[in-house]
């Protein structure tokens, strides 16, 4: 796998040493598109541990369905950071180690040999726990090419993944601006110290358990977090999802339940809340005896307020002013503010534009 120059990550061949066995194009999610599936059972969901639902992203679902894996001797796969900061998918086998694949990590993972890992512990009839993006989930579904009793699969509603490569340079500026490694730190994407849909993007000193971070700011004061919710560092193929709309074949999605309020303001909680869909018979089992607290909600009703459950996002034109900038090495702090800023002054011209065509009728 090389890294090109928008910072992702795509398999190189070597020709010569191809066999033409044709299984590449057997396990590749666009060659082999599955159908539409809607949901067995729609649920908002929250879990009971407020110490859970705080480090979690939504309303701490993920964590309950690990810890049942777990402590039926089990594994269960997730996004985490490595020493470097770089998200890769890892495996966890106790219960210690959960906290490394909880939260939102908003960079692609890298996958890894995680697929080859996982197919080795179904093969010994291990309990196994697969989550990931729903693009993630299809590949995996594609690579085992074979149904696992074992197997429990948990995708999540994505609106695209950033490049790695953006997420690096971003980082490493903001670590070298307060003096600090990438080892000596962790991040939250989705701090919950200004509540769940006013979440902040922090930095914390690793070495000092339960302290205050040391950078914090509002979802929408970082730079970062701007350039992903923006949609211009995403993935390519994001803008073109093959694995949407329950095409994946997990067993259950999980996704921020952001429309609660409206529909069910009684389930609202500023922790969090979580929009489970349950697709198959074996994630309904897995979710009945979970340790959270459930309400079954209307389906339509439910991803009015999450249209990413089944569209792709439309490709926003600054991405290609974007990336054409950072292959010239420019930084990109400088290139996202550049870009958001221009964006923030057409914002407001176009708002007066309106107001005083309003004003004119
Ligand atoms: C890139 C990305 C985009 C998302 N977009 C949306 C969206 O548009 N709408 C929405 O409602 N929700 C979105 N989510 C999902 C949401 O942020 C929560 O992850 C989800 O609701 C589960 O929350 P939780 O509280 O149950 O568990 P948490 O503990 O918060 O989540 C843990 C789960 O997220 C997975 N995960 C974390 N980072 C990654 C990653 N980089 N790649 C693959 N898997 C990862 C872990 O493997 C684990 O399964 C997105 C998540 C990611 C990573």
């Amino acid at each position: 796998m090389i890294e090109d120059d928008e910072g992702f990550k795509y398999p190189q061949i070597d020709t010569s040493l191809c066999i033409k066995c044709g299984l590449c194009e057997k396990v590749c999610p666009y060659l082999n598109l599955n159908d539409i599936r809607n949901p067995r059972i729609v649920y908002a969901a929250q879990n009971i541990d407020y110490n859970k639902k705080y480090n979690s992203s939504s309303g701490g679902v993920f964590v309950s369905l690990a810890e049942s894996i777990l402590n039926k001797g089990g594994v269960v796969f997730g996004a985490a950071f490595n020493s470097n900061l770089v998200v890769e998918h890892f495996c966890v086998e106790s219960i210690d180690n959960l906290h490394l694949i909880m939260g939102s990590k908003y960079v692609q993972s890298d996958i890894n040999t995680t697929y080859i890992k996982c197919r080795n512990f179904l093969e010994k009839n291990r309990l196994v726990l697969f989550s990931g993006t729903s693009c993630q989930i299809m590949g995996l579904n594609l690579f085992l090419n074979k149904k696992y009793d074992n197997l429990l699969t948990v995708d999540i509603i994505c609106h695209g993944v950033p490049s790695p490569g953006v997420w690096r340079k971003y980082i490493n500026f903001e670590l070298r601006k307060i003096g600090f490694t990438p080892k000596q730190t962790f991040i939250k994407f989705r701090d919950k110290n200004t509540g769940w849909e006013k979440f902040s993007f922090s930095i914390y000193d690793k070495t000092k358990n339960n302290s205050l971070p040391i950078k914090t700011s509002i979802f929408y004061k970082n730079i970062y977090m701007n350039g992903f919710l923006s949609n211009i560092i995403l993935r390519p193929s994001c803008y073109n999802c093959p694995a949407k709309n329950g095409k994946s074949k997990s067993d259950i999605t999980l996704a921020d339940f952001w429309g609660i309020k409206n529909c069910h303001s009684e389930f609202y909680d500023n922790l969090g809340v979580s929009l489970v869909l349950v697709h198959s018979e074996k994630g309904h089992s897995f979710i009945d005896k979970s340790n959270i607290e459930l309400i079954k909600v209307d389906f339509e009703e439910a991803i009015k307020y999450n249209p990413s459950y089944m569209k792709s996002v439309n490709e926003p034109n600054k991405r290609e002013m974007f990336f054409s900038l950072y292959k010239k090495d420019i930084p990109v702090e400088v290139i996202l503010k550049k870009i958001l800023h221009v964006s923030l002054i057409r914002r407001v011209i176009n708002k007066f534009k309106r107001l005083t065509h309003h004003a004119r009728k």
